[in-house]
Order: C-alpha cells, then structure tokens, then sequence
C-alpha cells in the first residue's frame, strides 16, 4: 500500500484499494495520479487495461464532496464503458461515499433525470448527456473536474462535435484529463483548445506479448463454423470471446453455437441496453463462456480471465486486431488468439500481417465433421421451418 500512499492518494481511497487487493500502482497510475491530484491536466496515452479508471477516479474521489452539485464529469464512448467505470467508481469511493450517475443512450431518460439532480459525479456518453443538457436536466456550472476517456474512440464514432459542446458547457476554471490509446491530430486540436499546459504520459499496453500466442487456420468457408464449435468443444476454454464484423454473422454465431449446445451470448449495437447489460453480466459472473461481439460493442469492456479471443471475422482494419487480441493476455495471463481464415478473411487478414508486426502461426486444420446449423429467421420463414442441416446456405456465414 506504500506505494500508493506515495503517489499522494488519501486514506479512504487506498482503503479501497487494498480491499480490492491492487499490490502496485500501473504503470500509468504511477506516471499520471501526482500530477492528476495536483490539479494538472493531463493527456495519457493509454489502452484499457492500464488501470486509467484509478488514476483519474483517485483525483475526483479526493476533490469531490457529497451534495454539492455535479463536480465531475467522465465522458466515453459507449453504454457499456460507462457502467462499468461508474462501478468501479463506487467501489473506489467506498469509504468516502458520493453520489455516481451512470447516463447513456438506449434506456429511459426519466430515472437519469433524477439521478443528475442528486448526482456528485456523472459518467456519460456524449449523445444523452447533450440530450439533458438541451432538456435542461443537467446543471454543469460545478464542474470541476472533467474526463475524456476513450477520446480516439468517441472520435472514431464521430461524437466529437458533441464532446467539444459538452466541453464548452463546462466551467472553464477546471481540470481536464484525455485519455486515449492514440492521440489524432484532432485530438492535438481539442487539447490545445480546451486544455492548459497538459502535461503528457504514456503507458505500454497491458498485453504480455510474451504470453500470448497467435495462431490462424486455413478453413474452406462452408466448415468455418464447425471449426470453431470444433475448437471450442476440444479446448474447454476459460471466458471466451468470438469477434465477428456484423451484427446479423454476431447473431448468428450465437445462435448455432447455443444450437450445438455451447453456452453462448451475443452482444452488440443493436440489441436493448438491457440485453446488452444481461449479456455481459452473465460473461462477467461465468453463467456463460462465450461472448460472441462487434468490435464496437467489445470496446473497452473491462473483462477479466478471457483466455482465447476467437476472430470468427478477419478484422476490416488492422488496428482493429490489435484492440481485439488485448483482451487477453492481460495483467500476467497467459492468452491464445485463433484466427479462423476463409478466403473472404484473405484480403483482411493479409492487411492486419502486413500493418501489424505480429508473429502468427499456421495450425493444421483438424479433420472435424460439419455441424448442424438453425436456419437464420429470415431464411426460415422462406423454406419453412425445418431447421438442422440444410445443404446449400444461400449465405455464406
Ligand atoms: P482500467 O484500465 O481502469 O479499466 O483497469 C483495468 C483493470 O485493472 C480493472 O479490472 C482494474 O480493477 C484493474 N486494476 C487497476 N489498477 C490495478 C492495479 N494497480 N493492480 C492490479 N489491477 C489493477
């Protein structure tokens, strides 16, 4: 616990932290939380997993007091992100309480409403918070302390002119943190706009490239499914996660692996928040092993113990591997990343080999029999609703 009292943090905060058994500060907790609980704005270069949720969480735990208007406002990109950093908020501010409003998107306004009237810290998405804020159901004239978390991210999913009016909205005497695991040239622009003499840090992603291994497959595209429910079955795996490109292969994926008995949830933009939280809390809990997701849906999600990440999809960009693989091999684990390759995979796949620098080994495929497969809805209603095997698929999945 030295080791964190040294960086400044008060005695409630590392009463908490001892409760949740952290032995040493992150590399980006050590780097950023003294000057974050100066006062500084900061801009950290840093990936989920860094442990970036205590470095600012530190600083709004110890300048925020209860019952006096909103005081500090999180900003990141999606639903999910903003749950979890509003519970682990909670459980860092056990024993100095405050009031913590979670308010995104895809749910009811009205219980927000009365959140924010009561509400020391908020963490939002930027579309509802710019909602209540038209509504005028959010005051931001106590906002002391602000935080952009993800800001490559909100960028990527074009919320930026949101966040720079949220962030015009705010008091201008405050402080500012940017987290982000790149830092764009329209993130320069924000920062020297909204931001005073930012003091920038950095940190390694958390992946321990040593512990994970990355290996692909060679699959003709009518066995690619039955090579994952192939693997899955032979590997007995911890928490797996398969990533797919679209929400109906997303859905379909689950579906069939459910159909071939292997406990599996999706989870991805278009589903209800609901079914979203559902899903992950089921994963979180192990009610499920698989977790079957779009890159958008996945983001940042902070889950531990996933020991393989499947591509059922070869990633469109190749940045986007890397963001898939670190959800593995995280904090000392050992990790495996599968790529199952068919030739629609070919064009991708070669791109993330060639753009990333990343050793992936060629596996056998294994002799396996084809799986029977639950005809997708829309397909069903065409030729009826026989289900099982079906010979020819118009789709190919
Ligand atoms: P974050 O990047 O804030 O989402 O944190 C990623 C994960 O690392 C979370 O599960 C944290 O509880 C955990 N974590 C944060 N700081 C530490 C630490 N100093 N030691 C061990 N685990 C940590």
């Amino acid at each position: 616990m030295e080791n964190f009292r040294k960086l400044g943090i008060i005695e409630p905060v590392l009463k908490a932290i001892k409760d949740e058994h952290f032995e040493k500060p992150s590399e980006i907790q050590e780097k950023s939380i003294p000057m974050i609980l100066e006062g500084k704005d900061v801009i950290a270069g840093s990936a989920t997993g860094s442990g970036k949720t205590l470095a600012f969480g530190a600083a709004i735990i110890q300048h925020c007091e209860k019952g006096r208007g909103l005081q500090a406002l999180v900003l990141t990109p999606t639903r999910e992100l903003a749950e979890q950093i509003s519970q682990a908020l909670k459980k860092f501010s056990k024993y100095k309480p405050l009031e913590i409003a979670a308010v995104y998107g895809g749910v009811s306004i009205n219980p927000q409403m009365q959140k924010l009237r009561i509400a020391d810290v908020v963490i939002a998405t930027p579309g509802r918070m710019l909602d209540h804020m038209q509504r005028g159901t959010v005051n931001l004239s106590k906002v002391k302390i602000l935080v952009l978390d993800e800001a490559d991210r909100m960028a990527d999913m074009g919320f930026i002119d949101d966040v720079e009016h949220i962030i015009r909205a705010c008091p201008k005497e405050r402080q500012t943190m940017l987290f982000s695991a790149t830092i764009t040239d329209e993130l320069k622009r924000i920062s020297s706009r909204y931001m005073r003499d930012p003091v920038k840090v950095s940190a390694e992603v958390y992946v321990d490239a040593k512990k994970l291994t990355q290996v692909y497959y060679d699959v003709p595209d009518n066995m690619k499914f039955s090579l994952l429910v192939h693997l899955l079955n032979q590997e007995r795996a911890g928490l797996v996660m398969v990533f797919c490109n679209t929400q109906r292969n997303t859905d379909f994926v689950a579906d069939n692996l459910r159909f071939n008995g292997i406990p599996a949830m999706a989870i991805h933009g278009g589903m209800s928040q609901d079914r979203r939280n559902q899903a992950i809390e089921s994963f979180h809990s192990c009610k499920v092993g698989v977790l079957v997701c779009t890159d958008v849906a996945a983001r940042g999600l902070d889950i531990k113990g996933v020991s393989h990440i499947y591509n059922y999809d070869a990633p469109k960009e190749s940045k986007q591997y890397i963001h898939r693989i670190g959800r593995t091999a995280r904090a000392g684990k050992e990790g495996i990343a599968v790529n199952l390759v068919a030739s629609r995979d070919y064009e991708n796949f070669s791109r993330v080999l060639r753009d990333n620098d990343v050793q992936v080994e060629k596996m056998q495929a294994p002799y396996i029999e084809k799986v029977r497969l639950k005809l997708p809805a829309e397909d069903r209603k065409r030729f009826g609703r026989r289900g099982g095997n079906f010979a020819k698929p118009r789709r190919r999945y």
